[in-house]
């Protein structure tokens, strides 16, 4: 598809450019390079008020035709994942070959979810009556999308909400809004007026949504603290939720693996997209055993690591991907100096972007600062450990319980202990792995409710229940 020069949000089926815009930067130089529109409140309202007229009948499109859309809206996003990769890069920093995964993952997400079913419960049945449990749509959702995977994780809202038979307003953080703008023309070819409106603008669009009456349900991906706030504002209407929040996840590695084979999949696992991931591991525990050997292996890794422009071929770890995030972590990491930890340390590149070494804080105290909050780009602290309940103990010590890792050659001692993190996911082996199929779903201060499968597609459905008698008898 040839996509036009400019970025429009999509409401009610039409390219809409709203009165002011703002700024997108590039983080691999630290300017701007266009502009998206800042939608204003007349805008809000009428991309609600396009996505409830058009809802009247969303919700009555049979299932099967609703799913022939979201399978077209994949075939179109994969299709365009070259053109779409290459502004990712420009305004999320990723290398570009990183970022055409997740166009094309988006995609993947489109189709997996369509084949999705709700099927009709039945939780009676007997020779009086039937008891069934239908599942229905909300009405219009509420979208709100964070930097570091803005278009997969758009997708997570978009094609569940319509496969339901919702219909939704998206809004992507101002710091990446342009891919899901560009996602917003594709979808605006396949589905009717309405169904999909896209808008974007600054730091007081997310609480006018929010606070907006017309929504039925926000689906919110973001900081736990602006999760508070989510929550809060729904409060007022007892709209639905769903919460994907912050995480400090742990990693165990146990000392019956080989150091050798883990630890550039434990350096993958916490600094992949320079650590900008909700359930990368933010916290490694590694037996004392091994300690040295991993974090040696780890430290000559990030040194040869290629920190840069996400637009140079070779580039394997981009910029973070925004100043006030940068700054944070540059903060972080003046308090790890000051606090006297031991670190080491990556190059970066000679360039204005927003650039931090890949760095391993070697074996911190457990109350430091970068143990205790969410990083959320390239500082990973490594702990050693000695005793198994012990470490289990620490790793669960935390408000956050979004994901976890265990490492060990003895599979069924990882299960058991995966059965003690408090956390929605434990990967054995492996990291960062989602799919489709299978919920994320934060413990504790990491989230409420679920996206994914089954159980993220029922979060935008009502259940109700029907109790159908056998006979009419008693009445008639
Ligand atoms: P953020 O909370 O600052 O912003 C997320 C989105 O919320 C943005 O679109 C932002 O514009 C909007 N927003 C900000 N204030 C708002 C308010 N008061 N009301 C409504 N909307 C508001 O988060 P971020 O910095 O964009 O993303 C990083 C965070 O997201 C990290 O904590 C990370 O762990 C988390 N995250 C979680 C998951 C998950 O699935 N659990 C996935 C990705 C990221």
């Amino acid at each position: 598809m040839n996509f036009s020069s400019d970025f429009t949000m999509t409401i009610n089926g039409e390219a809409a450019s709203g009165g002011a815009s703002i700024d997108v930067i590039n983080p691999a130089t630290a300017s701007s390079f266009a502009q998206c529109p800042d939608a204003s409140a007349e805008d809000l309202d009428r991309a609600v008020q396009a996505a409830k007229d058009a809802f009247k009948t969303w919700k009555l499109v049979p299932v099967e035709e609703r799913r022939a859309m979201l399978i077209k809206a994949g075939d179109l996003i994969m299709a365009n994942a070259d053109p779409l990769a290459s502004l990712f890069t420009k305004e999320q920093g990723r290398p570009v070959t990183l970022a055409k995964q997740e166009i094309l993952g988006a995609g993947y997400w489109f189709h997996a979810t369509a084949a999705l079913d709700l099927p009709v419960d039945i939780t009676e049945d007997t020779d009086q009556r039937r008891v069934e449990v239908h599942h229905e749509p909300l009405g219009v959702v509420c979208a709100i999308v964070p930097w570091n995977f803005p278009v997969l994780l758009a997708s997570w809202k978009i094609a569940p909400a319509l496969l339901a038979g919702n219909t939704i307003v998206v809004k992507p953080s101002p710091y990446t809004p342009l891919c899901t703008l560009k996602m917003g023309e594709l979808l605006r070819t396949v589905f009717p007026a309405g169904v999909v409106n896209i808008i974007t603008g600054g730091d007081a669009l997310g609480p006018m949504m929010t606070a907006h009456k017309g929504f039925a349900k926000i689906s919110f991906t973001g900081s736990t603290a602006t999760g508070k706030r989510v929550m809060e504002s729904a409060a007022r209407d007892l709209k639905r939720i769903t919460l994907e929040l912050g995480g400090n996840d742990a990693a165990i590695v146990l000392p019956d693996v080989s150091a050798e084979k883990v630890s550039q999949s434990l350096f993958d696992g916490a600094f992949s997209n320079s650590a900008q991931i909700c359930v990368a591991t933010k916290r490694l525990y590694v037996h004392n055993d091994i300690y040295d050997d991993v974090r040696d292996r780890m430290i000559q890794i990030a040194r040869r690591a290629v920190v840069g422009d996400g637009s140079q071929q070779g580039t394997q770890f981009g910029p973070v991907q925004n100043k006030a995030q940068y700054d944070r972590v540059m903060n972080l990491l003046e308090s790890a100096k000051a606090e006297g930890l031991t670190i080491h340390q990556g190059a970066t590149p000679d360039l204005e972007g927003y650039f931090v070494p890949l760095t391993i804080i070697d074996n911190p105290p457990e109350d430091s600062r970068v143990v205790v909050e969410e990083a959320f780009g390239p500082i990973l602290p490594m702990m050693r450990f000695d005793d198994i309940d012990e470490v289990i103990a620490r790793a669960n010590n935390t408000d956050y319980g979004l994901a976890g890792a265990i490492w060990s050659a003895d599979i069924e001692r990882a299960v058991q202990i995966a059965g003690r993190l408090e956390t929605g996911t434990v990967w054995i082996n492996e990291n960062l792995q989602s799919t489709p199929l299978t919920p994320l779903a934060g413990h504790k201060q990491s989230g409420f409710g679920a996206e994914n499968g089954i159980y993220g597609l029922r979060e935008f459905t009502q259940p109700k229940a029907i109790y159908i008698p056998k006979s009419s008898d008693a009445v008639a």
